[in-house]
């Protein structure tokens, strides 16, 4: 086991690896902007090195000085976390190469998920199902239009380097075609560098279920169930849920050995969580992510399993040392992720907290690096809490949700903590009914 990790994020996430580095009697070396000295993932840090200024590509985004502060602290490993270098190839290849345990996937792997078409062939020919469309990359638009027509309208041309929903454009009939061609490879070479598009059928009606699976060096992997992250706003996730209230166990059972089977095939290691799109019984799958995610807790809740300590064991080089038949599932939980944006417009809301209170209680989780005084820088992302409520039944997690938000105090800043109030009394949003394009239409919804 290591005796010292390096934690290359900040906020809660940083602040969730630390406590599992804790448990397992790990030292712990913070990594910081000149934005974040105050940041609680510092105070709690056994040391804690400043790697640059606020900007995140100068600090946070830094690999030299990332490097560095390994070296300069001894450590033995870095977590990446979730968002800013967790999902880059190259930075998972420089840390073995320095000699240092990345706590994450081979960066083969990451590079394989992290091309869009590469990872929907790779999964095809594990015998993983996907959304109908064009055969890998579409090279004109001659033959968009008769991927399209041969699939049906609506389409979706979606960049192969794509990512937080850009580079996407939906094409309702032959119409609009070339416009969602011209447009999604416009946006995928200013966003991405890299204009290679393909296309899919646009599902009307979906849901967001994802799976977690855990993989170990020997070939074993096991899954943890579904999470279902319907509710978004812009493609951003806000609610999510595990289980899924849209799916019955044998189908969990199901998708979970598919995934299970093709991961193992492929040797992948470490934390990894397939997205699909669900729609009348039928998975399609998305896409990979090759990391932590941030919806995680809501999996270790009804699983009872300790996901980061898991990533560190395995990145350890330890045994998963259980079987799929050791994973039980037990409730049902549901996360809230808090913004700092204003509830309606969601203008991003950064400020000094002048008053912050948690919930607490039975089965009530705080994912948060906040406390009363801090100031939200306004360089990184608005999220600035996680509330995690588990109970036996949805409806009681539900009850308990709303239970723990009224006891949430953040005063100073905006947060969308009424929008989460109206959607957890609507009746659809109770019953479990709602897809994708759900949360769009009811924030539109006068109230
Ligand atoms: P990104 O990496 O940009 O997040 P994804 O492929 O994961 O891109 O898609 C993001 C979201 O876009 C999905 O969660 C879903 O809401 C929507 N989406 C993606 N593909 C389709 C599709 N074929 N039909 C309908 N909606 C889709």
């Amino acid at each position: 086991m290591f005796s010292k990790i390096l934690i290359a994020n900040r906020g809660e996430i940083a602040l969730r690896v630390l406590r599992a580095c804790r448990e397992l009697g790990i030292k712990t070396v913070a990594v910081h902007s000149t934005a974040d000295e105050d940041a609680m993932h510092v105070r709690l840090a056994d040391e804690a090195v400043c790697i640059g200024p606020p900007a995140a590509r100068d600090s946070y985004l830094n690999v030299a000085a990332i490097l560095s502060a390994a070296t300069i602290t001894g450590a033995e490993a870095i977590h990446p976390g979730y968002g800013f270098l967790s999902e880059n190839a190259d930075f998972a290849e420089t840390v073995e190469a320095h000699g240092l345990a990345f706590i994450g996937p081979t960066a083969e792997h990451i590079r394989m998920m992290g091309d869009k078409i590469t990872a929907k062939t790779t999964m095809e020919m594990l015998g993983v199902p996907l959304v109908p469309g064009s055969d890998g990359e579409l090279k004109s638009l001659d033959e968009a239009r008769a991927v399209a027509e041969q699939v049906g309208y609506p389409v979706l041309i979606k960049a192969t380097a794509g990512g937080g929903g850009r580079g996407m454009k939906v094409a309702r009939d032959a119409s609009e075609i070339e416009e969602a061609w011209s447009v999604a490879r416009t946006e995928a070479r200013t966003a991405f560098g890299n204009d290679a598009v393909y296309l899919e059928k646009y599902l009307d009606k979906p849901r967001h279920i994802e799976l977690q699976i855990l993989g170990d060096n020997y070939g074993n992997v096991v899954h943890f169930g579904e999470r279902d992250c319907s509710l978004q706003r812009r493609h951003q996730k806000l609610l999510e849920e595990a289980g899924s209230p849209a799916i019955t166990a044998e189908q969990r059972d199901t998708i979970g050995k598919t995934v299970t089977d093709a991961l193992s095939k492929m040797g992948y290691r470490n934390a990894g969580t397939l997205e699909f799109l669900y729609q009348d019984g039928q998975f399609c799958f998305i896409e990979m992510n090759t990391r932590l995610q941030v919806e995680h807790p809501v999996t270790e809740m009804v699983c009872d399993v300790d996901l980061v300590r898991e990533q560190i064991r395995i990145a350890a080089g330890e045994k998963l040392g259980y079987t799929q038949s050791d994973v039980t599932f037990s409730g049902h939980a549901i996360e809230c992720r808090i913004n700092a944006e204003d509830p309606d417009t969601f203008a991003p809301c950064p400020g000094t907290v002048a008053v912050y209170h948690a919930p607490g209680g039975l089965g009530v989780r705080i994912d948060s690096a906040l406390y009363t005084g801090y100031k939200v820088p306004p360089y990184y992302d608005s999220m600035i809490a996680k509330v995690i409520v588990h109970a036996p039944t949805r409806a009681e997690a539900i009850a308990r949700m709303h239970r723990a938000l009224d006891e949430f105090v953040v005063e100073g800043i905006k947060t969308v903590i009424p929008l989460h109030r109206r959607i957890l009394a609507d009746p659809e949003f109770q019953k479990g009914d709602y897809t994708i394009h759900w949360l769009e239409q009811f924030t539109a919804r006068p109230h």
